[in-house]
């Protein structure tokens, strides 16, 4: 198949979260898999600050554009992405891209994204490339099967395209005043737009024109749909379930495995755990904690945001130090009232736990791999990938049942020993107590643990396995003429 995905981030481009790695990986796995995959996103400024790292050439220079009133120019260059034969466009305007990070704000990014979906339209025409798939990533992109049908219709080369649109996170969408459409060139079309109440709402939009629509995990395909956590779009994604389907995100097994990890000072597998335990001793002494202790301890690697859960510990963690031997060792940045919480943690029981304000990758893998016990304890959590990343690392995780977390660990179940990790389901600080005493208790059973811990790192999340469930939905797709 001819697959175009079109993203406002692609790793190792650009990349604020999880997006730029889904498109990136799923990319990688449909270019093995014999199919033709072309990648379209801005020429960021950071791009060319990055020197000779990646060397786009040009493609096509200097094509003028109209936009409602605008006019702009761009050059499309192109790049392989590494570690595969897929090739990536990237349309370089400066006059939308040329200063500023990654995003500016809703009101000036519904202009740069939408040339973003514009321009790349137009420089598959000029490839003389039909498509089968126009794959569109969150709110930035959303209004490509919009696009298609104003602007584009006549074109044959369009008449078999079927578009995919994923909601990677719906809290964004991407909302500007109707005023905005002149700019956008869709005034003419506000028969094909739902522009109630005054807005054009550009994630609204591509849910009711895309063909079919993704979510990252089942069970956030079905949590978009109540009011809850829909923000506002449950009710049109009510009315097009059978068009929405949930596909839990791919891990890139090449960074994150613990046999060959650069990040780590001992390396482990499944069949020899010798090394996990050195790694526990490694990052206890790093810390300064005494490394020959037999108590569990306890990983936290995240952003520090009301959606990741911590909350759920401001009472009940200090009452588990104080009571029970184990150790808490978090790295995180983010809202001031957790830094503060954490911070107060580590200097009302020293030596038991301790916390790294910031963001410090090595750290996060020799987490991964000295924690015995990893908490993501999230409110929401659209996919999540530490939680895919500790199972691997032989770090049954303790997380609450939502989203990408309810899909990904199987609950421990004390009676029968099966189970990878610990799931509680409701958001109270009883159920998060409930599942850290759980998770401590079965710790002291070695047989036990055992068990998770290799049932845990033998779960395939990759894109090999993932990847095929988006191959099998662009393949009825693109069979539904
Ligand atoms: P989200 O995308 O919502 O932050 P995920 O679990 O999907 O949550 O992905 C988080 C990614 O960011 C993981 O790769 C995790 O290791 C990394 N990460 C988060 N916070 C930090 C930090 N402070 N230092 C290093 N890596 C971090």
């Amino acid at each position: 198949m001819r697959i175009l995905q079109l993203a406002a981030e692609v790793t190792p481009f650009a990349k604020t979260g999880g997006l730029g790695d889904v498109v990136a990986g799923l990319s990688r796995f449909l270019g093995r898999t014999g199919h033709d995959v072309r990648i379209f996103l801005p020429f960021y400024p950071s791009l060319a600050s990055d020197g000779d790292r990646y060397v786009p050439v040009d493609f096509i220079r200097d094509v003028p554009v109209q936009l409602g009133p605008h006019r702009f120019t761009y050059t499309v260059r192109t790049v392989l992405l590494p570690d595969s034969d897929v090739s990536v466009y990237f349309i370089d305007c400066p006059a939308l891209f040329g200063r500023g990070g990654i995003y500016h704000g809703d009101r000036d990014d519904s202009l740069r994204f939408a040339l973003l979906t514009v321009a790349t339209f137009e420089c598959a025409q000029r490839m003389g490339w039909s498509p089968d798939i126009i794959h569109c990533h969150d709110w930035h992109t959303a209004l490509a099967p919009v696009y298609r049908k104003a602007f584009f219709e006549w074109d044959g080369l369009f008449q078999r395209t079927r578009t995919v649109l994923t909601i990677h996170n719906i809290g964004f969408q991407g909302v500007v005043d109707s005023s905005r459409l002149i700019d956008l060139g869709l005034d003419p079309y506000t028969r094909l737009l739902d522009l109630s109440p005054g807005y054009l709402n550009f994630l609204r939009n591509g849910i009711l024109h895309a063909d079919a629509l993704t979510a990252v995990s089942r069970t956030y395909a079905r949590e978009i749909q109540t009011p809850e956590l829909g923000f506002g779009l449950e009710g049109l994604l009510r009315a097009r379930r059978d068009r929405l389907f949930g596909i839990v995100n791919g891990v890139d097994y090449e960074d994150w495995n613990p046999e060959t990890d650069p990040n780590l000072f001992y390396h482990y597998s499944v069949d020899d755990l010798a090394g996990k335990r050195n790694c526990k001793r490694a990052l206890l002494r790093e810390i300064g904690f005494d490394e020959r202790t037999a108590a569990p301890v306890v990983g936290i690697v995240s952003r520090l945001t009301p959606q990741k859960g911590f909350d759920l510990c401001f009472d009940t963690l200090p009452a588990f130090l104080a009571q029970r031997d184990m150790r808490l060792v978090a790295l995180g940045s983010g809202e001031p009232r957790y830094e503060e919480f954490f911070q107060q943690l580590e200097r009302s029981f020293p030596g038991k736990a301790w916390f790294y304000r910031g963001y410090n990758e090595k750290l996060a893998h020799q987490i991964e791999a000295g924690a015995d016990i990893f908490l993501m304890p999230s409110k929401f959590e659209p996919c999540g990938l530490n939680q895919m990343y500790s199972l691997r690392y032989g770090t049954p995780p303790i997380v609450r049942k939502t989203g990408g977390l309810a899909d990904t660990v199987e609950p421990f179940n004390p009676a029968t020993g099966q189970g990878t990790g610990f799931v509680f389901e409701h958001f109270t600080p009883a159920g998060f107590a409930w599942a850290l005493d759980l998770a401590l208790n079965a710790f002291h059973h070695p047989i036990l643990w055992r068990r998770m811990m290799g049932d845990g790192m033998t779960r395939d999340f990759s894109w090999e396995v993932q990847g095929r469930e988006y191959v099998e939905l662009y393949g009825r797709l693109a069979a539904s003429h």
